[in-house]
């Protein structure tokens, strides 16, 4: 079975580190479906000439080995991407075995390198789509242009045209009860879809009577209502008018974030800041320029990171390891709860490349 992305325990993989800031994990991203050994040879040798120390130099060679055991045993069908965090030191070996093809990377660090996730993540955002008329409906969380769940409901309902012996009332007041009973269902499933936006799609008026049953907490993520057949091709209907939330959201980020800053509201720039914010759990949602790497350093001991460059923790004297600080800031966001986006822009370019919102002041 391939995993889902949607699935992976990021607060678990963040919360993983060698407490001795030895460079014990593997990280390892692979494209499955051009399966690059030379790729895997290369960087292993790469990294194994610069590991000095012993000990790590015989973890990395017997993780590597765990890991090229795993992959000569082939994949699953259909799969394209693999990811593994392991640790022979740690005994640590997690797998995931995805539908989409990846960047080959391989990082040795003091932690699992799980920025590209996040990355993901925010680049696949799940979201909910219905289809559904007065008898049928189809529930869907779709992502990448993918189905990741699907659920089908169907309900005997008396069709629209009366049949003999029934009076006119009697037969409405019937048909009205089935919809009803069957409406309250698909309300009552689409509770359970965790998602941020829901696309609504149908014939007829089912989706508008939908609306009576279904909370309000529901009903704020419909961002928009789709005519269609049932059976016709939806899915990247619904992808367009997701891809014109997202950038319709991404617009109103930023605008907020200026607004905050100006008005010296709730809002945080520069890594600085923003890494402070994080820390003190005070940053509800952190912005993060695309594709930004900053080099730093860090004490897995003390739990600390900062941009540039120290030999030594000024807080134990233990030897530092070097790390890319937007890593380390999305491992200490995943662990305190705060939700991060991707997002290209001048402005965010202009204020150090991370900035976000404050939960409080
Ligand atoms: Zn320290």
């Amino acid at each position: 079975m391939l995993d889902s992305l949607h699935k992976i325990d990021m607060r678990e993989l963040a919360s993983m580190y060698d407490e001795e800031n030895r460079d014990t994990f593997i990280s390892i991203y692979l494209n499955v479906e051009k399966l690059d050994k030379k790729f895997i040879e290369d960087r292993a040798k790469a990294c194994k000439s610069v590991l000095k120390d012993g000990l790590v130099r015989e973890n990395f060679e017997k993780t590597m080995d765990w890991i090229n055991d795993y992959i000569k045993e082939g994949m699953e069908s259909g799969q394209k991407g693999l990811i593994i965090f392991a640790s022979y030191l740690k005994n640590v070996f997690i797998d995931y075995k995805l539908d989409m093809p990846l960047k080959n990377l391989l990082v040795v660090d003091s932690s699992p390198y799980i920025k590209p996730i996040a990355e993901l993540l925010d680049f696949y955002d799940e979201y909910g789509l219905v289809v559904l008329n007065s008898n049928r409906a189809r529930i869907y969380a779709i992502s990448g242009g993918k189905i990741g769940y699907e659920k089908r409901i169907a309900e005997h309902v008396l069709n629209r045209h009366k049949k003999g012996g029934w009076s006119q009332a009697r037969f409405q007041r019937i048909r009205k009860g089935e919809i009803k009973h069957f409406l309250k269902k698909v309300a009552e499933d689409m509770e359970k879809l965790d998602v941020k936006y829901i696309v609504l799609a149908g014939p007829g008026e089912a989706k508008k009577w939908l609306l009576d049953y279904l909370s309000k907490n529901v009903k704020e993520k419909i961002i928009s209502t789709l005519d269609a057949k049932f059976g016709e091709d939806v899915i990247s209907q619904s992808e367009e008018a997701i891809e014109d939330e997202r950038i319709i959201e991404r617009k109103n980020i930023l605008q907020s974030l200026v607004d905050e800053i100006l008005k010296n509201g709730l809002a945080v720039s520069g890594i600085e800041e923003s890494i402070k914010a994080i820390k003190n759990g005070q940053m509800e949602m952190v912005l993060i320029k695309d594709g930004l790497t900053i080099k730093g350093w860090k004490c897995e001991k003390c739990q600390i990171f900062d941009a540039g460059s120290i030999e030594t923790c000024p807080y134990c004297g233990s030897k530092t390891t070097s790390v890319d600080v937007i890593e380390e800031i999305v491992e200490l966001a995943e662990r305190m709860d705060t939700h991060i986006e991707f997002i290209d822009d001048e402005i965010l370019d202009k204020l150090g490349g991370v900035a976000g919102f404050l939960r409080y002041k």
